[in-house]
């Protein structure tokens, strides 16, 4: 068996300590290939350092709504340049309403602009999308799109949307922090996921499993917060499993299938 991460931030100082270990790892525990993002210009430089030095990184570069108040004049300029430095992705983008002080305008600006230039590339693209489903929706209606589908990280959506996502090329990554109790309508949603539309992820370090799944614990941060181990990956395909009622070793095959269509190439 293999396993793709389609969503994680190996870059993070929270995982600086254990970067050589993680990467070390990876062979043991089967993991194929993962999608390393940088959300900001600062994460971009360490991310590309982290595809040059490992192939199994697929670089993705972008802006995050969290982030693009720090954004420099030549922040376009600037990601154009680390796409083309790497075969590489584009992400994380997205729109958040959650967040405190938020500027819809400018993240929508932001991310229409970064929409366009992973169609016209034909690029890869991770989605972060917070209390802004509506938007979303619209902006992807009618924008130009990749034609190799776009992926909706951590889809916490509603499930009345799925359908016509998917119509418009959207892959749907689950992470393992879906896994938690009260997460039922997300775990719902998933349920409803075309099968060749499904993809995991660990999103580490953030997004732990409960306790009781997690294989590679780590200590807390000094805000008591958990930091999730990448090679929990297999324990959140595992979930998956459980969730969608198939075997390991079928889900496995068909991730892996999908991760190809929509990463492939690079
Ligand atoms: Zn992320």
């Amino acid at each position: 068996m293999k396993f793709y991460d389609a969503h994680n931030h190996l870059r993070d100082e929270r995982l600086a300590p254990y970067l050589e270990s993680i990467l070390s790892g990876m062979a043991a525990d089967s993991i194929e290939r993962v999608v390393v993002n940088g959300s900001c210009e600062e994460d971009w430089p360490a991310v590309l350092a982290l595809a040059k030095r490992d192939p199994r990184v697929l670089a993705s570069f972008g802006y995050h709504p969290w982030y693009i108040r720090e954004r420099t004049r030549s922040w376009l300029e600037n990601l154009e340049g680390f796409l083309v430095a790497v075969p590489s992705a584009i992400g994380e983008i997205g729109l958040d309403k959650w967040i405190k002080g938020h500027d819809m305008e400018d993240q929508e600006r932001v991310f229409s602009t970064q929409l366009q230039l992973a169609s016209r590339r034909n690029l890869p693209v991770s989605i972060h999308c917070l209390q802004a489903w509506g938007r979303l929706l619209e902006i992807l209606r009618r924008s130009p799109r990749p034609a190799r589908g776009f992926v909706l990280h951590s889809f916490g959506g509603p499930r009345e949307m799925i359908e016509e996502l998917s119509a418009l090329g959207a892959y749907f990554s689950l992470p393992g922090y879906f896994a938690h109790t009260r997460k039922d309508r997300q775990r719902e949603a998933f349920r409803h996921v075309p099968m060749d539309r499904l993809l995991i992820e660990t999103d580490a370090p953030d997004q732990s499993l409960p306790p009781e799944r997690v294989r590679f614990p780590l200590p807390e941060t000094n805000d008591g917060k958990p930091v999730n181990h990448p090679a929990n990956l297999v324990a959140v395909y595992e979930f998956g499993a459980e969730l969608r009622q198939t075997g390991l070793d079928e889900l496995a095959v068909q991730v892996e299938a999908n991760f190809n269509r929509v990463f492939g190439g690079l």
